[in-house]
């Protein structure tokens, strides 16, 4: 029957738009939030030998649990309170399969980063959005009030935030555990870049319904591979199991993983000079007159007056950065990742130019 297709898409998901993050070629891609470092070279040489001895015809270790033992002992977190996936985004769906679902709902700070609406709607889950204040914090007495009445199953905290840069505080996420029923995430995919009295791993062994996630694609340098996790009670991570699909993590992401742990002080020993990029930024944009955020993470989100011609101009002169023109609560901004010095200096100087006129 020609036009009648009995092919339909499942219902919940009208209106759910693939995840794009616009990419053009470009010099200085400062758009993405990913490390501009390469892996440390011994990591890279040590992974090349290794590859060569894997048994590829055999599938992998199922269970991944030399790559737990080597983050639980990293993280000081027992191993059986690890969930480690393809990339935290997998862990979010893996959380959402589990806990989510039909009858079900999330609820999530906006604006924030995409996929923490994205991957629960993808699970079939009902996501609520509640708008940040004008610093893009949580009102936390909104959020309790919101929370008594809806009672979802899953809040998501983003700290520090994407694209805002801002981190929670510690009595914020108590107070959101205090009255949610469910589980209270917190994604800390950029903790590494944010002062480590921000983080709330601290509250993880009093709070049973916590779950903190963590990635390797920004502070680790290896977004190429596909590594995140989470630290909760044994209790959540065990029904995580039951909803992954067997051998998830490939034996080449499980050696590169044990490697990027064995190299954690040398990898992460450039978080502090990306760090001091991202200051620079700030304070030299402030000095030209553009209002920026504050911010913990490997970005800067700013504003101005003609987001789409500066973001082009921008594009124009090498720098690609992440443009929130059109998107709620973030009109006239845009948000730049900070890494190597001379592209810190090619974004501001090209700033400047397209300032100037
Ligand atoms: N959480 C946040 C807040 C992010 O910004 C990102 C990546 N942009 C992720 C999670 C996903 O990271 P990955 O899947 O690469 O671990």
């Amino acid at each position: 029957m020609a036009g009648e297709s009995p092919i339909t898409i499942r219902p919940d998901l009208d209106g759910v738009a693939p995840y794009v993050s616009p990419q053009r070629p470009a010099r200085y891609r400062m758009n993405t939030n990913e490390s501009p470092y390469a892996p440390p070279q011994r990591l890279v040489d040590e992974v090349a030998g290794e590859i060569k001895d894997v048994a590829l015809n055999r599938y992998p270790n199922r269970d991944a649990s030399d790559l737990h033992a080597a983050i639980s002992a990293h993280v000081s977190w027992p191993a059986d309170g690890l969930w480690v996936a393809n990339g935290s985004n997998e862990v979010l769906l893996h959380l959402f399969l589990a806990f989510g679902g039909a009858g079900r709902s999330a609820l999530t700070f906006e604006p924030t980063y995409s996929l923490h609406s994205l991957i629960p709607k993808i699970a079939a889950t009902r996501v609520l959005q509640m708008p940040r204040d004008d610093v893009f914090a949580i009102d936390v007495d909104d959020a309790v009030a919101t929370i008594d009445r809806e009672q979802p199953d899953v809040v998501i905290v983003c700290s520090p935030n994407n694209p805002t840069g801002n981190c929670e505080p510690l009595e914020a996420v108590r107070a959101l555990l205090e009255h949610a029923p469910g589980i209270v995430l917190v994604d800390e995919a950029y903790g590494e870049f944010a002062d480590p009295g921000t983080s709330v791993m601290p509250l993880l062994a009093s709070e049973p319904r916590l779950v903190v996630m963590k990635t390797f694609s920004k502070a680790w340098r290896l977004a190429g591979v596909r590594i995140g996790y989470m630290m909760a009670a044994p209790e959540i991570v065990a029904a995580m199991a039951r909803v992954r699909l067997p051998y998830h993590l490939s034996a080449i992401t499980q050696i590169i993983g044990r490697a990027a742990l064995r190299h954690s002080s040398e990898t992460l020993a450039l978080v502090s000079a990306i760090a001091r990029e991202r200051d620079r930024i700030v304070r030299e944009l402030e000095a030209t007159g553009v209002m920026t955020f504050p911010s913990d993470a490997n970005f800067v989100l700013f504003k101005v007056e003609d987001p789409q011609t500066i973001w082009q101009a921008l594009l124009d002169r090498g720098v690609l950065v992440r443009s929130y023109a059109d998107a709620p609560g973030l009109e006239g901004c845009l948000r730049v990742t900070a890494g190597l010095p001379e592209e810190t200096d090619a974004f501001l100087g090209a700033m400047k130019e397209v300032l100037d006129g």
